[in-house]
């Protein structure tokens, strides 16, 4: 496939400023999303490190491409069409994960790229408790801190410090908590909304480490008998709306099991879709568009989607 920016000028940078990260073109998103759809990423960087990252957007910068980082997809919809601009990979790219002295206490730094329930299982093997919500949410720290990810009475920002954001130019800045408003998965800079997250620090309240990994097992099992992890899906599908539960709405339409292609309503939690094999993004976008004005109609309600849907819009 040609690229009008040309894939030469890109690889020749990476070459020029000794970049040692991975440049790809045309990465299939379905392999990168855990509801396993959307057509590909046309560039794409996974940095080495957090210094690379910096060096790669200060050199890549004068392109002026939409940028996008993506942790490991498990919040996302990538349309058909695909991705322009530079999307950046963090899982296995930005992994530090260390305890470090805040004064007489102690935090826990977690780079955007380290996976969520590492980040939980790590702080029950420094004896925190807290983190445990975090065990069975299959994204990233930079995802969860992205969409404040949370559940079963947790929600991540409740958990962390400060983080450490990157712009367009590849700037590093530590940011406060209070440098954010913070809401029901919703996350906005109060000054600079460009930015993206490489890392934050975390504290959790010190406690059994044994306790913290009881509490994993039990919040993995109860997933495990309420979800579909069976099938490829992007968890949730819309936000609760003040008051309701999106399942519970969607249940009451008798919604359960709809399909549209290959996606499916899950017959075990109707706020799940799933990828019951060959599904389009836009048989699940449909499906969600079917879903909503069902809601509206019979229940007079109306569902915004919490699954972020990126890529060009299709027609029709
Ligand atoms: C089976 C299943 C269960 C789930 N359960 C829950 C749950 O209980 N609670 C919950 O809240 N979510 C849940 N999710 C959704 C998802 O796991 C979370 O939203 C997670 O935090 C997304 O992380 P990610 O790394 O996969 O992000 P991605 O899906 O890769 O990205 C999600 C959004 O975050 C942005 N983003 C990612 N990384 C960064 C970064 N470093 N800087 C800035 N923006 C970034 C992306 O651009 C995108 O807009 C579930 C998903 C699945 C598949």
């Amino acid at each position: 496939m040609r690229h009008e920016f040309g894939t030469r000028e890109l690889s020749d940078l990476c070459v020029r400023h000794s970049l040692r990260g991975r440049l790809d073109f045309d990465v299939g998103m379905a392999k990168k999303t855990s509801l396993k759809v959307g057509g590909a990423a046309r560039v794409s960087f996974t940095p080495l490190n957090c210094p690379d990252l910096s060096d790669f957007l200060r050199a890549s910068e004068p392109f002026n491409l939409p940028l996008m980082f993506v942790g490991l997809g498990s919040n996302l919809l990538v349309r058909d069409e695909g991705l322009s601009g530079i999307t950046v990979f963090t899982h296995k790219a930005l992994s530090e994960l260390e305890l470090q002295l805040d004064g007489q206490d102690s935090v826990i730094y977690a780079e955007a790229g380290v996976a969520a329930p590492k980040l939980a299982r790590f702080s029950a093997l420094h004896h925190f408790e807290g983190a445990e919500f975090l065990a069975g949410i299959p994204g990233t720290v930079g995802g969860a801190l992205a969409m404040n990810a949370g559940c079963y009475g947790s929600e991540t920002w409740d958990h962390v410090l400060k983080v450490k954001t990157i712009d367009k130019f590849g700037n590093l800045k530590i940011r406060e908590k209070s440098e954010f408003y913070l809401s029901y998965r919703e996350v906005t800079s109060k000054y600079d909304q460009s930015e993206f997250f490489v890392g934050g620090w975390f504290r959790f309240r010190r406690g059994s480490g044994d306790r913290s990994r009881e509490k994993i097992k039990n919040l993995l099992a109860r997933r495990v008998s309420e979800q579909p992890l069976d099938k490829p899906n992007c968890g949730s599908v819309f936000r609760n709306p003040p008051g309701y539960y999106a399942a519970q709405l969607i249940e009451n339409c008798d919604l359960k099991g709809k399909t549209i292609g290959g996606a499916m309503i899950s017959p075990k939690h109707a706020n799940f879709i799933v990828n019951t094999g060959g599904a389009s993004a836009r048989d699940v976008e449909l499906l969600m568009r079917e879903v909503q004005s069902v809601v509206a109609e019979r229940m007079g309600v109306d569902l915004y989607p919490e699954v972020k849907i990126l890529g060009a819009k299709q027609s029709g």
